[in-house]
Protein backbone atom coordinates (compact mmCIF):
# COMPACT_ATOMS: atom_id res chain seq x y z
CA UNK A 1 0.00 0.00 0.00
CA UNK A 2 2.42 2.22 0.95
CA UNK A 3 4.70 1.30 -2.03
CA UNK A 4 1.49 2.05 -4.04
CA UNK A 5 1.36 5.78 -2.93
CA UNK A 6 5.02 6.54 -3.37
CA UNK A 7 4.92 5.28 -6.63
CA UNK A 8 1.59 7.55 -8.10
CA UNK A 9 2.65 10.31 -6.01
CA UNK A 10 5.34 11.89 -8.48
CA UNK A 11 2.58 11.59 -11.72
CA UNK A 12 0.00 12.93 -9.67
CA UNK A 13 2.42 16.10 -8.23
CA UNK A 14 3.70 16.75 -11.85
CA UNK A 15 -0.51 17.30 -12.87
CA UNK A 16 -0.53 19.55 -10.00
CA UNK A 17 2.62 21.71 -10.78
CA UNK A 18 1.54 22.02 -14.06
CA UNK A 19 -2.04 22.82 -13.33
CA UNK A 20 -1.03 25.39 -10.71
CA UNK A 21 1.53 26.97 -13.32
CA UNK A 22 -0.58 27.59 -15.70
CA UNK A 23 -3.09 29.26 -13.36
CA UNK A 24 -0.29 31.10 -11.82
CA UNK A 25 0.52 32.50 -15.29
CA UNK A 26 -3.00 33.55 -16.04
CA UNK A 27 -3.20 35.43 -12.79
CA UNK A 28 0.14 36.94 -13.85
CA UNK A 29 -0.86 37.75 -17.13
CA UNK A 30 -2.42 40.78 -18.46
CA UNK A 31 -5.81 40.84 -18.27
CA UNK A 32 -8.56 42.47 -20.97
CA UNK A 33 -8.29 46.34 -21.11
CA UNK A 34 -11.78 47.11 -21.99
CA UNK A 35 -13.79 44.42 -20.33
CA UNK A 36 -16.93 45.33 -22.62
CA UNK A 37 -15.47 44.83 -25.44
CA UNK A 38 -13.23 41.37 -27.65
CA UNK A 39 -14.09 42.42 -30.52
CA UNK A 40 -10.94 43.64 -32.64
CA UNK A 41 -10.39 45.04 -36.10
CA UNK A 42 -6.43 45.51 -35.99
CA UNK A 43 -4.20 43.30 -35.02
CA UNK A 44 -0.39 44.34 -34.66
CA UNK A 45 2.13 44.97 -37.28
CA UNK A 46 -0.92 45.92 -40.08
CA UNK A 47 1.24 47.20 -42.62
CA UNK A 48 -1.26 50.60 -43.28
CA UNK A 49 0.17 54.13 -45.08
CA UNK A 50 3.38 55.61 -43.45
CA UNK A 51 4.00 52.81 -40.49
CA UNK A 52 3.06 49.55 -39.27
CA UNK A 53 0.44 49.02 -36.45
CA UNK A 54 1.90 48.84 -33.18
CA UNK A 55 -1.09 47.47 -31.51
CA UNK A 56 -4.59 45.80 -31.35
CA UNK A 57 -7.75 47.87 -32.39
CA UNK A 58 -11.09 47.17 -30.31
CA UNK A 59 -14.10 48.01 -31.57
CA UNK A 60 -16.56 50.15 -29.39
CA UNK A 61 -19.49 49.11 -31.41
CA UNK A 62 -19.28 53.10 -32.90
CA UNK A 63 -20.18 54.41 -29.56
CA UNK A 64 -17.07 56.27 -27.12
CA UNK A 65 -17.17 56.32 -23.93
CA UNK A 66 -16.77 52.65 -22.73
CA UNK A 67 -14.36 52.20 -19.20
CA UNK A 68 -11.04 51.09 -20.13
CA UNK A 69 -9.02 49.41 -17.29
CA UNK A 70 -5.53 48.77 -16.23
CA UNK A 71 -5.14 45.28 -17.26
CA UNK A 72 -1.81 45.21 -15.05
CA UNK A 73 -0.09 46.88 -12.31
CA UNK A 74 1.44 49.97 -12.60
CA UNK A 75 1.91 53.73 -12.42
CA UNK A 76 0.85 56.72 -15.65
CA UNK A 77 4.02 57.36 -17.07
CA UNK A 78 3.63 59.65 -19.44
CA UNK A 79 -0.08 61.42 -20.74
CA UNK A 80 -0.41 63.17 -24.20
CA UNK A 81 -3.21 65.63 -24.91
CA UNK A 82 -3.92 66.91 -28.40
CA UNK A 83 -5.42 66.52 -31.64
CA UNK A 84 -3.75 64.68 -34.23
CA UNK A 85 -1.86 61.24 -33.75
CA UNK A 86 -2.92 59.11 -30.66
CA UNK A 87 -5.30 62.02 -29.40
CA UNK A 88 -5.72 62.01 -25.67
CA UNK A 89 -3.46 58.91 -24.93
CA UNK A 90 -2.36 57.29 -21.51
CA UNK A 91 0.85 55.79 -20.97
CA UNK A 92 1.29 52.92 -18.08
CA UNK A 93 4.61 51.47 -17.20
CA UNK A 94 4.59 47.88 -15.32
CA UNK A 95 6.90 46.38 -12.97
CA UNK A 96 7.85 43.78 -15.38
CA UNK A 97 9.32 45.71 -17.55
CA UNK A 98 6.45 46.30 -20.28
CA UNK A 99 4.45 49.32 -20.67
CA UNK A 100 0.88 49.85 -22.18
CA UNK A 101 -0.36 52.38 -24.43
CA UNK A 102 -4.37 53.63 -24.60
CA UNK A 103 -4.95 56.01 -28.09
CA UNK A 104 -7.88 57.85 -28.81
CA UNK A 105 -9.69 58.31 -25.39
CA UNK A 106 -12.23 60.11 -24.94
CA UNK A 107 -11.42 61.52 -21.33
CA UNK A 108 -9.40 60.27 -18.09
CA UNK A 109 -10.34 59.04 -14.84
CA UNK A 110 -11.19 61.76 -12.71
CA UNK A 111 -8.09 61.53 -10.54
CA UNK A 112 -5.87 61.82 -14.01
CA UNK A 113 -8.13 64.17 -15.80
CA UNK A 114 -7.05 66.62 -12.45
CA UNK A 115 -4.00 65.91 -13.04
CA UNK A 116 -3.66 67.05 -16.82
CA UNK A 117 -5.89 70.38 -16.30
CA UNK A 118 -3.44 71.44 -13.37
CA UNK A 119 -0.60 71.02 -15.73
CA UNK A 120 -2.37 72.48 -18.73
CA UNK A 121 -3.33 75.39 -16.42
CA UNK A 122 0.32 75.77 -14.90
CA UNK A 123 1.86 75.61 -18.66
CA UNK A 124 -0.97 77.76 -20.78
CA UNK A 125 -1.38 75.46 -22.95
CA UNK A 126 -4.07 73.01 -24.53
CA UNK A 127 -1.95 70.19 -26.21
CA UNK A 128 0.35 68.67 -23.63
CA UNK A 129 2.84 65.88 -23.19
CA UNK A 130 3.50 65.13 -19.88
CA UNK A 131 5.70 62.90 -17.66
CA UNK A 132 4.21 62.13 -13.85
CA UNK A 133 6.77 61.10 -11.40
CA UNK A 134 6.57 57.52 -10.94
CA UNK A 135 4.50 57.10 -7.27
CA UNK A 136 2.50 60.06 -8.37
CA UNK A 137 -0.31 58.18 -10.19
CA UNK A 138 -0.45 54.61 -9.27
CA UNK A 139 -2.73 52.08 -10.45
CA UNK A 140 -3.58 48.46 -9.65
CA UNK A 141 -4.89 45.98 -12.08
CA UNK A 142 -9.01 46.56 -12.87
CA UNK A 143 -8.75 50.51 -12.11
CA UNK A 144 -10.32 52.84 -14.38
CA UNK A 145 -8.33 54.95 -16.25
CA UNK A 146 -9.97 56.03 -19.03
CA UNK A 147 -12.80 55.91 -21.36
CA UNK A 148 -12.83 55.72 -25.00
CA UNK A 149 -13.18 58.09 -27.96
CA UNK A 150 -12.48 59.32 -31.08
CA UNK A 151 -9.32 61.53 -30.43
CA UNK A 152 -6.72 62.22 -32.83
CA UNK A 153 -5.95 60.62 -35.97
CA UNK A 154 -8.97 58.05 -35.18
CA UNK A 155 -11.59 57.78 -38.04
CA UNK A 156 -14.21 56.17 -35.92
CA UNK A 157 -14.58 55.35 -32.81
CA UNK A 158 -12.49 52.43 -30.97
CA UNK A 159 -9.33 51.83 -28.17
CA UNK A 160 -6.30 51.48 -29.42
CA UNK A 161 -3.94 49.68 -26.95
CA UNK A 162 -0.26 48.77 -27.34
CA UNK A 163 2.33 47.05 -25.45
CA UNK A 164 5.55 47.94 -25.66
CA UNK A 165 9.36 46.98 -24.10
CA UNK A 166 9.94 49.84 -21.38
CA UNK A 167 13.58 50.34 -22.27
CA UNK A 168 13.57 50.19 -25.90
CA UNK A 169 10.28 51.73 -26.35
CA UNK A 170 9.86 49.04 -29.03
CA UNK A 171 6.24 47.83 -29.74
CA UNK A 172 5.43 44.60 -29.25
CA UNK A 173 2.77 41.63 -30.72
CA UNK A 174 0.25 40.82 -27.50
CA UNK A 175 -1.35 38.21 -28.80
CA UNK A 176 2.00 36.40 -29.93
CA UNK A 177 3.51 37.56 -27.41
CA UNK A 178 0.49 35.59 -25.01
CA UNK A 179 -0.02 39.47 -23.20
CA UNK A 180 -3.50 39.35 -24.68
CA UNK A 181 -5.38 36.02 -25.57
CA UNK A 182 -8.24 35.83 -28.54
CA UNK A 183 -9.27 32.64 -29.47
CA UNK A 184 -8.15 31.35 -33.03
CA UNK A 185 -7.07 27.91 -34.76
CA UNK A 186 -8.13 29.13 -38.37
CA UNK A 187 -5.44 29.28 -40.56
CA UNK A 188 -4.29 32.28 -42.93
CA UNK A 189 -5.66 32.37 -46.16
CA UNK A 190 -3.58 32.65 -49.48
CA UNK A 191 -4.94 33.97 -52.56
CA UNK A 192 -2.45 35.07 -55.33
CA UNK A 193 1.41 34.67 -55.80
CA UNK A 194 3.06 37.51 -57.37
CA UNK A 195 6.08 37.02 -59.55
CA UNK A 196 8.59 40.13 -59.77
CA UNK A 197 11.32 40.48 -62.57
CA UNK A 198 14.52 41.75 -61.12
CA UNK A 199 16.71 44.27 -62.30
CA UNK A 200 19.42 46.56 -61.32
CA UNK A 201 19.75 49.97 -61.68
CA UNK A 202 23.03 51.69 -60.70
CA UNK A 203 23.82 48.70 -58.37
CA UNK A 204 20.75 49.04 -56.38
CA UNK A 205 17.93 46.06 -57.12
CA UNK A 206 14.59 47.32 -59.31
CA UNK A 207 11.42 44.64 -58.99
CA UNK A 208 9.00 44.70 -60.99
CA UNK A 209 5.54 42.93 -60.80
CA UNK A 210 5.68 39.97 -64.14
CA UNK A 211 3.05 38.15 -62.90
CA UNK A 212 0.16 37.40 -60.72
CA UNK A 213 -1.17 33.82 -60.45
CA UNK A 214 -3.85 32.50 -59.03
CA UNK A 215 -3.25 29.94 -55.92
CA UNK A 216 -5.65 26.47 -55.28
CA UNK A 217 -6.25 24.82 -52.23
CA UNK A 218 -6.03 21.17 -51.75
CA UNK A 219 -6.14 18.77 -48.83
CA UNK A 220 -3.40 20.26 -46.41
CA UNK A 221 -1.73 22.49 -49.45
CA UNK A 222 -2.07 25.35 -51.54
CA UNK A 223 -0.72 25.33 -55.27
CA UNK A 224 -0.66 27.67 -57.91
CA UNK A 225 -3.17 27.40 -61.12
CA UNK A 226 -0.70 26.98 -63.89
CA UNK A 227 -0.26 29.48 -65.99
CA UNK A 228 2.38 28.43 -68.63
CA UNK A 229 5.38 29.85 -67.14
CA UNK A 230 7.64 28.35 -70.07
CA UNK A 231 9.47 31.63 -70.10
CA UNK A 232 10.93 33.61 -66.81
CA UNK A 233 13.05 36.64 -66.14
CA UNK A 234 16.52 35.38 -65.07
CA UNK A 235 16.39 36.60 -61.99
CA UNK A 236 12.73 37.06 -60.08
CA UNK A 237 11.34 37.46 -56.23
CA UNK A 238 8.18 36.99 -54.99
CA UNK A 239 5.21 38.56 -53.16
CA UNK A 240 2.14 37.19 -51.60
CA UNK A 241 -1.57 37.96 -51.02
CA UNK A 242 -2.73 36.35 -48.13
CA UNK A 243 -4.60 37.63 -44.82
CA UNK A 244 -5.87 36.29 -41.52
CA UNK A 245 -9.11 35.07 -40.08
CA UNK A 246 -9.94 34.69 -36.42
CA UNK A 247 -12.42 32.79 -34.82
CA UNK A 248 -15.77 34.99 -34.45
CA UNK A 249 -13.94 37.96 -35.28
CA UNK A 250 -15.28 40.09 -38.17
CA UNK A 251 -13.40 40.79 -40.96
CA UNK A 252 -9.66 40.28 -42.14
CA UNK A 253 -6.32 40.55 -40.68
CA UNK A 254 -2.55 40.94 -41.54
CA UNK A 255 -0.50 37.70 -41.47
CA UNK A 256 2.50 37.88 -38.88
CA UNK A 257 5.38 35.81 -40.44
CA UNK A 258 6.21 33.91 -43.40
CA UNK A 259 9.02 32.33 -44.89
CA UNK A 260 10.10 31.01 -47.88
CA UNK A 261 12.41 28.16 -48.55
CA UNK A 262 13.86 27.18 -51.63
CA UNK A 263 14.60 23.34 -52.05
CA UNK A 264 14.15 22.53 -48.53
CA UNK A 265 16.45 25.58 -47.27
CA UNK A 266 15.04 28.97 -46.04
CA UNK A 267 15.88 31.56 -47.89
CA UNK A 268 13.73 34.52 -46.59
CA UNK A 269 11.05 34.80 -44.28
CA UNK A 270 10.02 37.75 -42.26
CA UNK A 271 8.16 37.99 -38.30
CA UNK A 272 6.52 41.05 -37.37
CA UNK A 273 6.03 40.02 -33.85
CA UNK A 274 8.20 43.66 -32.79
CA UNK A 275 9.63 46.48 -34.78
CA UNK A 276 11.50 50.02 -33.41
CA UNK A 277 9.57 53.02 -33.86
CA UNK A 278 12.56 54.37 -36.60
CA UNK A 279 11.53 51.35 -39.11
CA UNK A 280 7.76 52.08 -39.06
CA UNK A 281 8.00 54.29 -41.83
CA UNK A 282 9.38 50.73 -43.91
CA UNK A 283 5.88 49.55 -44.09
CA UNK A 284 5.65 51.80 -47.50
CA UNK A 285 8.35 48.94 -48.92
CA UNK A 286 7.30 46.16 -46.99
CA UNK A 287 4.04 45.74 -49.23
CA UNK A 288 4.04 47.37 -53.07
CA UNK A 289 3.11 50.71 -52.48
CA UNK A 290 1.80 50.96 -56.02
CA UNK A 291 -0.44 47.83 -56.08
CA UNK A 292 -2.03 48.93 -53.09
CA UNK A 293 -2.55 52.53 -54.80
CA UNK A 294 -3.48 51.25 -57.50
CA UNK A 295 -6.18 48.89 -56.27
CA UNK A 296 -4.76 45.77 -57.09
CA UNK A 297 -4.50 44.05 -53.32
CA UNK A 298 -1.79 44.25 -50.56
CA UNK A 299 0.90 42.08 -51.87
CA UNK A 300 3.37 41.66 -48.51
CA UNK A 301 7.12 41.34 -50.51
CA UNK A 302 9.05 38.87 -49.97
CA UNK A 303 12.16 40.52 -51.15
CA UNK A 304 14.08 43.58 -49.67
CA UNK A 305 14.24 46.49 -51.49
CA UNK A 306 17.45 48.41 -51.96
CA UNK A 307 16.46 50.77 -48.92
CA UNK A 308 13.93 48.71 -46.51
CA UNK A 309 16.48 48.18 -43.37
CA UNK A 310 13.88 46.42 -41.27
CA UNK A 311 15.04 44.32 -38.21
CA UNK A 312 12.00 41.84 -39.07
CA UNK A 313 13.34 40.27 -42.15
CA UNK A 314 15.30 37.24 -42.23
CA UNK A 315 17.42 37.40 -44.96
CA UNK A 316 19.46 35.32 -47.03
CA UNK A 317 22.21 37.15 -48.99
CA UNK A 318 20.10 37.30 -51.95
CA UNK A 319 17.56 39.59 -50.09
CA UNK A 320 14.91 37.13 -51.48
CA UNK A 321 15.60 37.38 -55.29
CA UNK A 322 15.80 34.07 -56.95
CA UNK A 323 18.43 33.19 -59.81
CA UNK A 324 15.80 31.01 -62.17
CA UNK A 325 17.38 27.73 -62.98
CA UNK A 326 16.31 26.21 -66.65
CA UNK A 327 17.75 23.02 -66.32
CA UNK A 328 15.69 21.63 -63.34
CA UNK A 329 13.23 22.14 -61.51
CA UNK A 330 13.00 24.51 -58.03
CA UNK A 331 10.62 23.85 -55.40
CA UNK A 332 9.43 26.52 -53.39
CA UNK A 333 7.63 26.34 -50.50
CA UNK A 334 5.94 29.54 -48.43
CA UNK A 335 4.65 29.09 -44.85
CA UNK A 336 2.26 32.00 -43.70
CA UNK A 337 1.27 32.28 -40.76
CA UNK A 338 -1.03 34.14 -38.21
CA UNK A 339 -0.37 35.72 -34.45
CA UNK A 340 -1.53 32.54 -32.96
CA UNK A 341 0.75 30.20 -34.83
CA UNK A 342 -1.72 28.59 -37.29
CA UNK A 343 -0.49 28.18 -40.75
CA UNK A 344 -0.40 27.79 -44.42
CA UNK A 345 1.32 26.36 -46.68
CA UNK A 346 2.08 27.06 -50.03
CA UNK A 347 4.12 24.68 -52.57
CA UNK A 348 5.05 25.30 -56.06
CA UNK A 349 7.70 23.91 -58.46
CA UNK A 350 9.30 26.14 -61.07
CA UNK A 351 10.70 25.12 -64.39
CA UNK A 352 10.29 27.10 -67.43
CA UNK A 353 11.97 25.98 -70.87
CA UNK A 354 13.57 29.76 -71.59
CA UNK A 355 14.73 32.82 -69.66
CA UNK A 356 13.65 36.14 -71.28
CA UNK A 357 15.44 39.68 -71.35
CA UNK A 358 14.46 41.69 -68.61
CA UNK A 359 12.61 45.74 -69.58
CA UNK A 360 15.26 48.10 -68.47
CA UNK A 361 14.18 51.47 -67.16
CA UNK A 362 14.15 54.27 -69.91
CA UNK A 363 13.52 57.88 -70.01
CA UNK A 364 11.56 58.98 -73.27
CA UNK A 365 11.87 63.34 -72.31
CA UNK A 366 15.28 63.78 -70.67
CA UNK A 367 13.87 67.35 -69.85
CA UNK A 368 11.53 66.65 -67.28
CA UNK A 369 12.04 62.81 -66.60
CA UNK A 370 14.91 61.26 -64.86
CA UNK A 371 16.00 58.03 -63.44
CA UNK A 372 16.54 58.04 -59.04
CA UNK A 373 17.76 55.40 -57.19
CA UNK A 374 17.71 55.59 -53.21
CA UNK A 375 21.68 55.86 -53.38
CA UNK A 376 22.44 59.36 -55.01
CA UNK A 377 21.10 62.96 -54.38
CA UNK A 378 19.22 63.82 -57.78
CA UNK A 379 17.79 66.92 -58.93
CA UNK A 380 15.45 67.87 -61.62
CA UNK A 381 14.55 71.60 -62.94
CA UNK A 382 11.38 71.90 -65.46
CA UNK A 383 9.60 75.42 -66.12
CA UNK A 384 10.60 77.01 -63.21
CA UNK A 385 10.29 74.14 -60.92
CA UNK A 386 13.33 71.99 -59.05
CA UNK A 387 12.64 69.00 -57.22
CA UNK A 388 15.33 67.76 -55.37
CA UNK A 389 15.50 64.02 -54.02
CA UNK A 390 17.94 63.45 -51.04
CA UNK A 391 19.90 60.12 -50.77
CA UNK A 392 17.63 57.25 -49.26
CA UNK A 393 14.32 59.21 -50.22
CA UNK A 394 13.31 56.70 -51.90
CA UNK A 395 13.15 53.28 -51.20
CA UNK A 396 13.36 51.26 -54.87
CA UNK A 397 15.25 52.96 -57.77
CA UNK A 398 12.45 54.93 -60.03
CA UNK A 399 11.64 57.33 -62.94
CA UNK A 400 10.66 60.31 -61.70
CA UNK A 401 9.09 63.32 -63.80
CA UNK A 402 7.21 66.77 -63.58
CA UNK A 403 4.29 67.39 -66.00
CA UNK A 404 1.60 69.88 -66.52
CA UNK A 405 -1.73 68.57 -65.61
CA UNK A 406 -5.15 69.91 -66.60
CA UNK A 407 -6.77 69.53 -63.71
CA UNK A 408 -8.03 72.60 -61.76
CA UNK A 409 -8.05 72.78 -57.98
CA UNK A 410 -10.62 74.66 -56.54
CA UNK A 411 -9.04 78.12 -55.17
CA UNK A 412 -5.86 77.38 -57.08
CA UNK A 413 -4.36 80.19 -58.58
CA UNK A 414 -2.09 78.56 -60.44
CA UNK A 415 -2.00 75.29 -62.96
CA UNK A 416 -1.86 72.35 -61.53
CA UNK A 417 1.83 70.48 -61.78
CA UNK A 418 2.33 66.38 -61.15
CA UNK A 419 6.05 66.18 -59.15
CA UNK A 420 6.83 62.81 -59.31
CA UNK A 421 3.53 60.20 -58.92
CA UNK A 422 1.51 59.39 -55.89
CA UNK A 423 2.27 55.73 -56.66
CA UNK A 424 5.94 56.27 -55.73
CA UNK A 425 6.44 56.17 -51.92
CA UNK A 426 9.20 58.16 -50.05
CA UNK A 427 11.25 57.32 -47.16
CA UNK A 428 12.43 61.26 -46.52
CA UNK A 429 11.45 64.20 -47.75
CA UNK A 430 12.02 65.73 -51.10
CA UNK A 431 12.37 69.29 -51.32
CA UNK A 432 10.22 70.97 -53.89
CA UNK A 433 11.24 74.87 -55.15
CA UNK A 434 8.49 76.98 -57.31
CA UNK A 435 9.34 79.79 -59.45
CA UNK A 436 6.28 81.85 -58.52
CA UNK A 437 6.46 84.45 -61.54
CA UNK A 438 7.37 81.18 -64.04
CA UNK A 439 3.55 79.83 -62.69
CA UNK A 440 2.20 83.25 -63.74
CA UNK A 441 1.51 84.19 -59.75
CA UNK A 442 2.51 87.46 -59.18
CA UNK A 443 1.79 88.13 -55.70
CA UNK A 444 3.66 86.60 -52.79
CA UNK A 445 1.69 87.44 -49.53
CA UNK A 446 -0.20 84.30 -47.81
CA UNK A 447 0.53 82.20 -51.12
CA UNK A 448 1.04 78.59 -50.34
CA UNK A 449 1.50 75.39 -52.19
CA UNK A 450 -1.36 73.43 -52.60
CA UNK A 451 -1.62 69.61 -52.96
CA UNK A 452 -4.76 68.77 -55.17
CA UNK A 453 -7.23 65.66 -53.32
CA UNK A 454 -9.60 63.82 -54.59
CA UNK A 455 -10.97 65.33 -58.29
CA UNK A 456 -11.35 68.95 -56.57
CA UNK A 457 -9.98 69.95 -53.37
CA UNK A 458 -6.85 71.09 -51.82
CA UNK A 459 -4.49 71.08 -48.73
CA UNK A 460 -2.06 73.03 -47.38
CA UNK A 461 1.32 71.71 -48.51
CA UNK A 462 3.19 74.78 -46.51
CA UNK A 463 5.74 76.39 -48.16
CA UNK A 464 8.19 79.58 -47.22
CA UNK A 465 8.65 82.36 -49.93
CA UNK A 466 11.47 84.31 -50.18
CA UNK A 467 12.16 86.29 -53.27
CA UNK A 468 9.26 85.11 -55.11
CA UNK A 469 10.79 81.53 -54.97
CA UNK A 470 8.32 79.24 -52.62
CA UNK A 471 10.14 76.51 -50.89
CA UNK A 472 8.50 73.51 -49.31
CA UNK A 473 9.72 70.25 -48.32
CA UNK A 474 6.95 66.25 -48.84
CA UNK A 475 7.04 62.79 -48.01
CA UNK A 476 4.56 62.67 -50.49
CA UNK A 477 4.92 62.84 -54.35
CA UNK A 478 1.63 64.38 -56.03
CA UNK A 479 -0.63 67.01 -57.83
CA UNK A 480 0.50 70.38 -56.53
CA UNK A 481 -0.92 73.89 -57.28
CA UNK A 482 -0.61 77.36 -55.88
CA UNK A 483 -3.14 79.07 -53.81
CA UNK A 484 -3.43 82.18 -51.33
CA UNK A 485 -5.51 81.92 -47.97
CA UNK A 486 -6.71 85.87 -47.52
CA UNK A 487 -9.87 84.08 -45.25
CA UNK A 488 -9.47 84.19 -41.65
CA UNK A 489 -10.94 81.05 -39.81
CA UNK A 490 -14.72 80.74 -38.90
CA UNK A 491 -15.70 80.82 -34.81
CA UNK A 492 -19.12 80.81 -33.58
CA UNK A 493 -20.88 79.38 -30.50
CA UNK A 494 -22.72 75.98 -30.74
CA UNK A 495 -24.56 75.34 -27.60
CA UNK A 496 -24.94 79.02 -26.51
CA UNK A 497 -26.10 82.44 -27.22
CA UNK A 498 -24.20 85.56 -26.36
CA UNK A 499 -25.20 86.95 -22.50
CA UNK A 500 -27.30 83.03 -22.12
CA UNK A 501 -27.73 81.72 -18.44
CA UNK A 502 -25.26 78.60 -19.06
CA UNK A 503 -25.76 77.10 -15.34
CA UNK A 504 -27.61 73.78 -16.48
CA UNK A 505 -24.96 72.89 -18.92
CA UNK A 506 -21.74 71.33 -18.40
CA UNK A 507 -19.83 72.52 -21.12
CA UNK A 508 -19.76 75.53 -24.08
CA UNK A 509 -19.14 74.55 -27.58
CA UNK A 510 -17.47 76.87 -30.28
CA UNK A 511 -17.46 75.64 -34.15
CA UNK A 512 -14.13 76.40 -35.35
CA UNK A 513 -12.83 75.67 -38.60
CA UNK A 514 -10.94 77.09 -41.58
CA UNK A 515 -11.42 77.10 -45.09
CA UNK A 516 -7.96 76.83 -46.89
CA UNK A 517 -5.15 75.62 -44.88
CA UNK A 518 -7.01 74.79 -41.60
CA UNK A 519 -6.68 75.34 -37.86
CA UNK A 520 -3.29 76.03 -36.63
CA UNK A 521 -3.87 77.46 -33.00
CA UNK A 522 -6.00 78.59 -30.76
CA UNK A 523 -6.57 80.27 -27.48
CA UNK A 524 -9.49 81.15 -24.69
CA UNK A 525 -9.64 83.55 -22.26
CA UNK A 526 -12.12 83.71 -19.23
CA UNK A 527 -12.20 86.81 -17.82
CA UNK A 528 -9.11 87.71 -19.24
CA UNK A 529 -7.09 84.29 -18.00
CA UNK A 530 -6.24 81.94 -20.08
CA UNK A 531 -8.53 78.83 -20.39
CA UNK A 532 -8.33 75.39 -21.27
CA UNK A 533 -9.91 74.13 -24.58
CA UNK A 534 -10.34 70.70 -26.05
CA UNK A 535 -10.13 70.85 -30.03
CA UNK A 536 -11.78 68.16 -32.20
CA UNK A 537 -10.95 69.02 -36.05
CA UNK A 538 -13.38 66.20 -37.48
CA UNK A 539 -16.25 67.60 -35.52
CA UNK A 540 -14.67 71.42 -36.35
CA UNK A 541 -15.70 71.64 -32.17
CA UNK A 542 -13.60 73.65 -29.43
CA UNK A 543 -14.95 72.49 -26.04
CA UNK A 544 -14.52 74.07 -22.69
CA UNK A 545 -15.61 72.19 -19.48
CA UNK A 546 -17.65 74.53 -17.14
CA UNK A 547 -17.13 72.10 -14.47
CA UNK A 548 -13.64 72.43 -14.11
CA UNK A 549 -14.63 74.23 -11.11
CA UNK A 550 -12.11 77.28 -12.28
CA UNK A 551 -15.35 79.79 -12.36
CA UNK A 552 -17.11 81.97 -9.75
CA UNK A 553 -20.13 80.36 -10.12
CA UNK A 554 -23.47 83.11 -10.33
CA UNK A 555 -21.33 85.76 -12.45
CA UNK A 556 -21.47 86.75 -15.81
CA UNK A 557 -17.87 85.94 -17.35
CA UNK A 558 -16.61 86.78 -20.65
CA UNK A 559 -15.27 84.60 -23.06
CA UNK A 560 -12.66 85.43 -26.08
CA UNK A 561 -11.49 83.23 -28.52
CA UNK A 562 -8.52 83.36 -30.68
CA UNK A 563 -8.26 81.31 -33.67
CA UNK A 564 -5.65 81.51 -36.47
CA UNK A 565 -4.88 79.44 -39.52
CA UNK A 566 -1.83 77.66 -40.69
CA UNK A 567 -0.67 80.86 -43.11
CA UNK A 568 -1.40 83.37 -40.65
CA UNK A 569 -4.81 84.92 -40.92
CA UNK A 570 -6.36 85.18 -37.22
CA UNK A 571 -10.22 85.87 -36.12
CA UNK A 572 -10.92 86.79 -32.73
CA UNK A 573 -14.81 86.14 -30.87
CA UNK A 574 -15.75 87.53 -27.35
CA UNK A 575 -19.53 86.24 -25.84
CA UNK A 576 -20.45 86.76 -22.38
CA UNK A 577 -22.61 84.25 -20.54
CA UNK A 578 -23.61 83.60 -17.20
CA UNK A 579 -22.76 80.66 -15.45
ZN1 LIG B 1 -4.58 51.26 -33.50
Amino acid sequence: MKHKIFQTLPFFLIFITQFTTQAQNKEKGFGNPLPQSSSISSVFGEPRSNHFHSGIDFRTNSDTGLIVVAPYDGWISRIKVGFTGYGNALYLEHSNGLSTVYGHLERFAPAIEKYIVNVQYANQKNDIEDFPERELLCIQKGDTIGFTGNTGGSTGPHLHYEIRETKSQNPIDPIARGLYYLPDNTAPVIARLIIYEVTEVDGCLLFRRFKGLKVQKGKNLYTIVNNGLEALPKKIAFGLIADDRINEQKGTFAIASAVMKLDGEDYFGYNLDKFSYTETRFANAFIDYEAKKMKYGEIVKLFAESNCPISTYRLNSNSGVVNVDTTKGQLFEIKVMDHNGNSSLLQFALRPKNTIKPNQLAIKDTIRQVIATPTKHKTLNYNGIQLTIPEKALYAPALVEIKDTTLVGDLAISKSVAIGSNTIPLQKSVKIEINLKQMGVNITDRVYLARLQGSKGISYAGGIITDSLLSSSTREFGVFALARDTTPPLIKPRNFQDGENVSAQRYLFYHISDAETGVASYQAYIDGEWAAMYYEPKEQTLRYNLSSLRLQPGLSHNIRIVCTDQIGNTSELTNNFIW
